[in-house]
């Protein structure tokens, strides 16, 4: 299947596309030159969106990467009755957000620089970022419709584990239908959501369609989703956070009004024994450990059969053994940090309540943690989504499998479901029985691609529609309301 972005953030000498699957190639010159011009560039520089609150770097915590001022409430109120929709027409709104893509590609040293140092993002984890954003930007703008009537003002709340990819994703989308958009990066990366901000209006986006507000979700979140004034909310978190959204929102929006919320999941991988080991371990790595586990896709339950579990995990240790833990500015670095001190602590604390398989040894400094694997008797013995680094895994009789899915189905929880096998019946057995947002056959299951793999859940995963779909910027109109009668 294909995979990975479709944009490159490479010197505009090359013309070569990228033709590995992963879409990008460390070993390719010119990704490796705009890398080192990131790391050469940027290393020292402290990004600052004014005063009152500094932003650490995970892979160094001592080291400041900027400062900003957080907003209160009345920030907030002030910003509401600033915002006004996009009225340019429609081909406008499009070529401005692809300007924006292009901008964001032309930034890529710095914007790969923040993602490093902000967000602990390794080399590869960042370039696909960039990549990702960029796509967004171009593939929303071609749903821009003057057909169709804005919401009108629509709160964008965005995490921190894609801080570029999916702020920018949260952002266009509502932009692309002629909304204001009123932005709540995380709190603990709003120096790349304020400088992509700035890109996006040098692109041409008016001051009074996007403002980015950094603060504390208590009181900006709070802020913006309480207010009659929003018309509509985009989110992206936990499951618990886009509940208390949506009792708070359902106070005031129109019945009909979106809360678009995408939050996590407990995501399964089935390795039958008819897989190839060499390829499925290589994937569950990837499913599991890349960007330090800090996906809603990542790979949290994998189930082995038993005939081929004892040759498998011990395939599985020996290549986790194999990680490299480190620096995200290192190219050989596999496993980066995870993004601040109470999520390092909260790992911590679960490891500590399990006896793992398997650990991995972590660096002295920095909020690293161990890519480890904990042995467990079923689906139902995780209890919660960890998000980080911690793989569970558990083995099963192939007569299990209609049992292992009818538990997945009921928990109702899942972004994504990997499966290995070489049997096609179960394949097609498998994608009618199962009620997962995007499932993923003989490869990793993270790094949805926009357009091509939409991405996004149901039930306690999200409301749709899914991110990178063709009825994500749709679902920020009015439905029924053309604009011409609005
Ligand atoms: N879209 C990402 C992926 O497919 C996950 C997004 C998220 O973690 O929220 O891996």
């Amino acid at each position: 299947e294909d995979d990975r972005a479709t944009t490159l953030p490479r010197p505009k000498d090359t013309t070569e596309p990228h033709a590995n699957s992963s879409g990008y190639d460390l070993r390719d010159v010119s990704t490796k030159a705009v890398l080192m011009s990131a790391r050469d560039r940027f290393r020292d520089t402290q990004w600052s969106f004014g005063e009152g609150v500094s932003i650490t770097n995970p892979t160094n915590p001592s080291e400041i990467v900027g400062s900003v001022t957080f907003v209160a409430k009345a920030g907030v109120d002030a910003a509401i009755t600033r915002a006004k929709p996009w009225s340019a027409e429609a081909s406008t709104r499009a070529s401005i957000l692809i300007s924006a893509a292009d901008g964001l590609e032309a930034t890529a040293p710095e914007l790969l620089a923040l993602l490093a140092r902000e967000a602990g993002k390794t080399a590869e984890d960042a370039i696909a970022e960039l990549r990702e954003a960029a796509d967004f930007l171009r593939y929303y703008a071609s749903f821009a419709s003057d057909d169709a009537a804005p919401l009108g003002i629509v709160a964008a709340i965005a995490p921190w584990n894609f801080p570029l990819a999916i702020f920018i994703g949260e952002v266009a989308g509502p932009l692309a239908a002629g909304n204001a958009v009123i932005a709540k990066p995380a709190e603990s990366t709003p120096l790349i959501a304020m400088r992509v901000t700035q890109i996006l209006h040098d692109a041409g986006v008016p001051e009074t369609a996007l403002q980015t507000l950094p603060g504390e979700g208590v009181v900006v979140g709070a802020a913006l989703t309480s207010d009659p004034r929003i018309d509509g909310i985009v989110f992206t978190g936990s499951t618990a956070t886009a509940q208390a959204i949506h009792r708070s929102a359902a106070q005031h929006l129109d019945p009909a009004a979106p809360l678009v919320a995408e939050t996590g999941g407990i995501n399964a991988m089935i390795v039958d024994s008819t897989a190839l080991p060499e390829q499925a371990v290589r994937d569950v790595l990837a499913s599991s450990f890349q960007s330090a586990g800090q996906r809603c896709s990542a790979l949290r339950v994998l189930f082995v059969q038993s005939d081929i579990y004892d040759p498998f995990v011990r395939l599985l240790k020996d290549a986790m053994a194999e990680l490299r833990m480190g620096n995200p500015w290192d190219l050989s670095t596999d496993v980066g940090p995870v993004i601040d001190e109470r999520a390092r602590k909260g790992l911590f604390d679960y490891i500590a309540e399990h006896d793992p398989l398997f650990q991995l040894d972590i660096p002295d400094v920095g909020l690293f943690v161990p890519p480890t694997l904990i042995e467990v008797d079923g689906y139902a013995d995780v209890s919660r989504e960890v998000f980080g680094p911690v793989l569970h895994v558990t083995r099963f009789e192939a007569k299990d499998i209609p049992s292992i899915i009818e538990r997945i189905n009921a928990r109702d929880y899942s972004l994504t479901f990997g499966l290995h096998t070489r049997i096609d019946g179960r394949v097609e057995e498998t994608k009618r029985a199962l009620r997962v947002g995007n499932i993923y056959i003989n490869r990793n299951q993270i790094g949805a691609v926009v357009g091509v793999q939409p991405f996004g859940g149901s039930a306690l995963s999200g409301t749709g529609p899914k991110a990178g779909g063709p009825d994500y910027v749709a679902r920020f109109t009015r439905q029924n309301v053309r604009r011409d009668d609005y």
